[in-house]
């Protein structure tokens, strides 16, 4: 059953802050995050850089998909952007800025479940502005190697994961996720990043993944049949689910909320930035609307609510497809 989005933008009640490592540099790094106002989307700023621009998240900033989603503008940078962006779309927050002091987001325990308890933390305020979706009407694919991803019409949004490995533990995982912030926090938001242990032992030779950890990474043992970590897994698919978390962190860098069902399969943070692309090259496969077309009853207008638009520019249907392509 599709679920419902509720058409109002949101941002957060008040401001929250944590401290945690980055997993390439090994670093401490102090995060905040601050309601913004509408129609402004979730910006980046590197507080440690005097006069530091904004940094949208938006594929348009993406500058590199290899090991993490890295976005930058010029000489900066902010890397490993995917969990807390999938954060705060599965919770239902479309405006926030983002301070951090470094080049990291902080990794935490590997998974979007630290920031999801911040953002519960913090608040959700619903804010005057409709949101803006983006409705898949024809089918998008989008090719490379061995990965493939594929969007259909659907009322909602859906992710349906995929992965095949080459060992017992892995294997072949199949995985299907109908987004809601309820099914996002119970369903996906605790799912870790992972990697076989002598893969983490090469990136630390490459002075990469310096803060990695058993704190902060799945690891497979060498044997293939185990995990390093002695509490094991949250869930027995733990991987793909960890995949499904990493798109949906990526898909938020459309710039708008998606309706649509997207299958994807032995694809990683790369082909998911291909498939955006090949969104934003599709015009006539999807529409952009500022309310779902059915489902979710019109707000009920009290006294504080007499300063929304009127309810006929609620229901416009239709916006320019060049705005995808401005934000
Ligand atoms: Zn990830």
């Amino acid at each position: 059953m599709a679920h419902s989005l509720h058409p109002y933008q949101h941002t957060l009640a008040s401001r929250v802050s944590c401290h945690g490592i980055g997993l390439h540099s090994g670093k401490a790094v102090h995060l905040t995050i601050s309601p913004l106002a509408t129609d402004s989307g979730l910006v980046f700023y590197r507080r440690d850089i005097p006069g530091s621009p904004p940094l949208p998240a938006h594929m348009k900033h993406v500058i590199d998909t290899r090991l993490a989603t890295t976005l930058g503008v010029g000489p900066l940078r902010v890397a490993t952007v995917e969990h807390l962006l999938a954060a705060l779309h599965g919770h239902g927050i479309d405006n926030a800025r983002i301070d951090v002091d470094g080049p990291e987001v902080p990794i935490m325990d590997g998974s979007a479940r630290p920031f999801l308890l911040l953002l519960a933390e913090a608040g959700r305020r619903r804010q005057h502005r409709p949101r803006r979706i983006l409705r898949i009407t024809r089918p998008i694919s989008y090719h490379d190697g061995e990965a493939r991803l594929t969007i259909l019409p659907h009322e909602g949004l859906k992710l349906s994961g995929e992965i095949l490995f080459d060992d017992c533990l892995i294997g072949r995982q199949r995985y299907s996720f109908d987004y809601s912030p309820e099914n996002f926090a119970s369903e996906l938001a605790a799912a870790r990043t992972f990697g076989y242990v002598e893969q983490v032992e090469e990136l630390w030779d490459k002075g990469l993944a310096q803060g990695s950890s058993l704190d902060n990474v799945v690891a497979i043992h060498w044997d293939r049949h185990r995990v390093l970590n002695e509490d094991g897994l949250r869930y027995s698919d733990e991987f793909v689910r960890h995949k499904v978390l990493d798109l949906l962190g990526d898909l938020t860098l459309l710039g708008f909320r998606l309706h649509g069902h997207v299958h994807s399969c032995r694809a990683g943070h790369t082909q998911h930035l291909g498939l955006l692309r090949a969104i934003a090259m599709s015009p006539g496969c999807w529409q952009l609307v500022e309310q779902p077309q059915h489902e979710w009853p019109p707000p009920r207008r009290g006294v504080r609510d007499l300063w929304l638009e009127p309810a006929d520019t609620l229901q416009s249907p239709a916006i320019p497809r060049e705005e995808l392509t401005l934000r």
